[in-house]
């Protein structure tokens, strides 16, 4: 099959590649319909992965048609159209069946694309470990973009939220404004945000970010605006999207007494220096991590049918797979406008 190989820094290509095989006859075998290039791909576009492997096939967000189902697989079938869960868990244990794939107690919690060892979804073809638990017939009423951002990251918004405590009333602060900080955004407003600031380097993202309400800052201007907006009390909640220390630093400054700081962005420093005398003189509380996505659409699903969020307005650019090379080049240099790439079978 035809698959986004990575083959070193900003060298991925459309290559070919061995079809996907049963590992686990709990295995189901998904034809690509859409897939995403998330923020977090750029990582190992930069080569700044998870894993020394070269050759392996990329990416994490995908929907799909089921062409395979192994025999320990009960609710799906051939035919049925799913989505996926970016990461995935043992969906056995305790812990996975009530949700939490990020504590799966076999510790098999792990993410597509990332290394050799499961491959990538920006793939004609994808195995999917447990596939009762990490696939979901997509809901009726959902357009495939929609579906699409449900795999990875509005479930990852939604969990940045949920870690900053966002409730009625609380002023908020999204740094970084890709697709999850804008959806971040959106998302501030359905859970009770009274005000919203919204931070990134980008101009267009600012414009974008202020269509949905919020009050748009360069990073330079944040302190001291916030400061004045808040007479000097500075937000409730900051929700951190993109990863990096100078960023998660400015979230940490951006929030004040008893403020929560909310990382859902990647960082790779091995040791981020805390700032713990601000931290405690603040009473901060501070979470990173990523999310359980399936745990996530009980909630979401419903919020995108009734027209709460529309995670699918952040999607800039469908282009099929087969320029997928260019998908990068284009997302990384965040050239035409380029916000969440969509790429099709
Ligand atoms: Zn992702
Ligand atoms: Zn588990």
């Amino acid at each position: 099959m035809k698959a986004l190989l990575y083959h070193g820094p900003r060298d991925i290509r459309y290559g070919s590649v061995a079809d996907p095989a049963f590992k686990d006859d709990r295995d189901a075998i998904v034809k690509m319909e859409r897939c995403g290039i998330c923020g977090s791909d750029l990582h190992i576009y930069h080569g700044e992965g998870f894993s020394p492997d070269l050759g392996f096939c990329v990416g994490h967000e995908a929907i799909g048609e089921v062409v395979e189902a192994g025999r320990g697989v009960r609710k799906l079938k051939p035919g049925d159209r799913v989505m996926l869960s970016a990461a995935v868990g043992c969906g056995s244990c305790e812990m996975c069946l009530a949700g939490h794939i990020t504590r799966c107690l076999n510790n098999q919690m792990q993410c597509y694309g990332l290394s050799a060892n499961l491959q990538g979804c920006q793939a004609e073809a994808i195995r999917v470990p447990a596939a009762d638990f990490n696939a979901h017939p997509i809901p009726e009423g959902l357009t495939p973009d929609q579906a699409l951002m449900l795999t990875d990251n509005l479930p990852t918004a939604w969990f940045g939220l949920q870690g900053a405590e966002i409730a009625p009333g609380k002023t908020v602060v999204v740094v970084g404004l890709g697709p999850i900080g804008l959806m971040a955004v959106e998302g501030a407003y359905v859970m009770g945000a009274s005000r919203v600031f919204a931070v990134d380097l980008v101009a267009e993202r600012r414009a974008r970010a202020e269509t949905l309400g919020a009050t748009a800052l360069h990073p330079d201007q944040t302190m001291a605006a916030i400061a004045e907006a808040t007479k000097g009390r500075m937000a409730d909640c900051a929700v951190e999207c993109v990863g990096a220390d100078a960023t998660i630093n400015l979230a940490m400054g951006l929030v004040g007494r008893s403020g929560a700081v909310s990382v859902i962005g990647v960082n790779q420093t091995r040791q981020f220096s805390f700032p713990m005398g601000m931290a405690f003189f603040k009473g901060l509380t501070f979470r990173i991590g990523t999310c359980s996505v399936q745990d996530t659409w009980r909630a979401l699903v419903p919020l995108i049918r009734q027209g709460r969020l529309h995670p699918e307005k952040f999607v800039s650019h469908t282009m099929p797979l087969s320029e997928g090379a260019d998908a990068y080049r284009l997302f990384d240099a965040r050239k035409d406008g380029a916000l969440k790439m969509v790429m099709t079978a």
